[in-house]
This record gives C-alpha cells, structure tokens and sequence, in this order.
C-alpha cells in the first residue's frame, strides 16, 4: 500500500488551521484522516475512524485536555467503570461534548481515549479483514503481523470492546498496533506521521500475506439468460422493499467483472450469507443480502413472483434473526426494518 505522507502538504494544512485558530496537533489530525479516508481499500464510506489527545480553550480561556474523535471532543476518565450499556455511554460521551453542535462520538471513542498515545488511527482495510477472516485467522495473523502487535479475538465494539483493549495493552506496553479480529486495525503514536506509517505498513504486511496465499476458486453458473432487463425489474425491487408508503428506497445497480464471478458463483446463497465482513458493514448491508434467482429464460412477469417470494422469505428469515440474537444481548433491542440493503439477483 502506497505511502501518500507529504511534508509539504502537512505544512500547508498546519498554516492553514493555525489560521483558523486550531493548533498543530488538530492540522495534523485532519491531514493524516483524509488520507486514511480518501483510500477505500482501508474505510468503508462513514467507516473507521481517528483521535488526537490535544487540550483547547475554553470561553473561560482556560485550557482542558480533550479527546478530539472525529470532529467530536469530551474530557476522559471511565477506565475502572465494569460494564456500560451501549444507550448508557452514548449518553455520556453527549453529555461530555465541548461543542454541543458535534455529531455523536463513535462507539469506539473509549477505545481511542484508553490508548494511552496521542495519535490513533483506526480502520477496517480489506487486506486486514482478509486476514483475520478466515479459519485459523488468529494465529496466521500472529505469525504475519510480528511482536509489536497484539492480535485480538472478537468483541463486539462498545464499552466491552474499550475495556478489552485496555486489558491487552497494559500487559503488552509495547506494541504500536491492535489487530482486532473480523474487525479491523489500531495504529497509535504520539506523531501523526508516525501513526499514519504504522498504519500503511502493516496493512502491507496483511497485503503481502494474503497474496502469497492460494485463493480458491468460485464454481461458476454456466449460460444463464433470462428474457427482461435490469431497466424493467427496478421497478418492482423497489415497490417490494418498500413496506409502507413512507418507506421510500432507491437502489442503486453495480456491476463488474469481480461481482459478477461473486454473484455467479454456484454457491452464492451459502457464501454470500456467512455474515459481513465487520460489525461496520452490519449497519449498512444488514447481516445478509437477499439473493433472488430468478427461474432460466423467465419473463418479467414470472421474475415478479420469484421476487416476490423472495421478499416474503428475506423478511421472516429477518425476524428470526432478530428475535435469536435479543436474547444475546444485555439491554432491550429495537428491530429495525425488516427491507434488505443489498441484493444479489
Ligand atoms: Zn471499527
């Protein structure tokens, strides 16, 4: 993975923010973020995140040191605290903003406040999740990503989540970087540069590693045709996934050479079922698509009742997914929706 730090640039966003009244620290934040960000084999759209620990002024003109995560400060202390519920520490990382007006904090926000550094970088890079993902992932990433790093069985993130972290890494003081299970990738240090490095280099490591490995290949669904087109069966997809009259969706339709062999796989069903890739995808794709296969040489007449039915079994299959995986949980949760994200046709 290519290294895009540039000492010019970072000079240019220090001048500019120092301009705008922010300091060094929050200039840096900002650059090494967006080149995290603007790379999208490392985050997801809204995915990832990264902190700097830096102190502001106040009204007051008194200084306090804040967490800075992704536009959002607040002050920090909850390391003894043993359990909080995901409502509970939503509720105090808002009551703890420095700026009212900032979105709310990520659910890893005590991760970033427990690691004791002032730059952490955090995303879910395809090449890592290609690592940790696979049977025997634990201990092929152990052997790949070296002693400076800690490899961290799942947890799902939230307070619990923090709470582990905190635990691994006051028994391993130094390592400069977390790799979390079906999950993603820590980096931390006290320059922004160097996080930023640290980051690039191991998700190169995770690249070079991955590649060595021999992929299986996906049996594919040979001369398949049907008689309509993506045009005519938008339509119906898009009256189907909505429940009611508020429930507006629309869809938007992809295709290449990648998805295509993915989609024409004689398993689909099974492998594309499995659960996503991390907790992140979960909350936009939902934990399965819904595939419809519609019959050889169909009509659009005859791929509307498929579809149809399809639906029908995507919803129930929804519902028992829900009402399983409640009784898992500590706190009472809401189902959403029961309309898939993603569908696979
Ligand atoms: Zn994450």
């Amino acid at each position: 993975m290519k290294n895009n730090w540039s000492k010019k640039i970072a000079k240019k966003y220090i001048k500019k923010y120092k301009k705008l009244g922010f300091s060094k620290d929050l200039a840096l934040r900002v650059y090494t973020t967006r080149l995290l960000g603007r790379n999208k084999e490392l985050v997801l759209h809204g995915g990832g995140n990264t902190s700097v620990k830096t102190s502001i002024k106040d009204i007051d003109g008194k200084k306090y040191n804040v967490l800075c995560v992704k536009g959002s400060g607040w002050d920090m202390a909850m390391k003894t605290k043993k359990y909080l519920s995901d409502e509970d520490m939503v509720s105090f990382q808002k009551k703890n903003l420095i700026n009212i007006k900032s979105p709310n904090p990520s659910v890893e926000t005590f991760l970033h406040a427990f690691l004791p550094f002032k730059f952490v970088d955090h995303t879910h890079a395809d090449a890592v999740l290609n690592a940790t993902n696979r049977s025997g992932g634990l201990n092929f990433c152990k052997k790949v990503f070296g002693n400076k790093v800690s490899v961290v069985p799942y947890v799902m993130p939230g307070f619990m989540l923090a709470k582990k972290i905190n635990e691994v890494y006051s028994k391993n003081p130094n390592i400069n970087c977390l790799i979390l299970m079906n999950h993603g990738i820590f980096t931390f240090a006290d320059d922004a540069k160097e996080a930023y490095n640290l980051m690039i280099k191991y998700v190169s490591k995770a690249e070079r590693a991955v590649k060595k490995l021999k992929s299986k290949k996906i049996k594919q669904i040979k001369k398949f045709s049907t008689k309509f087109n993506v045009h005519e069966i938008a339509p119906i997809i898009r009256g189907l996934l909505s429940e009611n009259k508020d429930q507006k969706f629309v869809i938007n339709y992809r295709l290449n050479k990648h998805l295509k062999y993915f989609i024409n796989g004689k398993n689909v069903r099974s492998y594309s079922s499995k659960g996503t890739a991390t907790p992140d995808h979960v909350i936009r794709v939902k934990p399965f698509p819904l595939v419809i296969t519609p019959k050889k040489n169909s009509s659009i007449e005859e791929f509307k009742t498929t579809a149809k039915k399809a639906f029908e079994n995507y919803r129930k299959k929804y519902i028992h997914y829900f009402n399983v995986n409640k009784k898992k949980a500590k706190e009472k949760k809401v189902m959403l929706d029961t309309s898939p994200r993603l569908l696979e046709i």
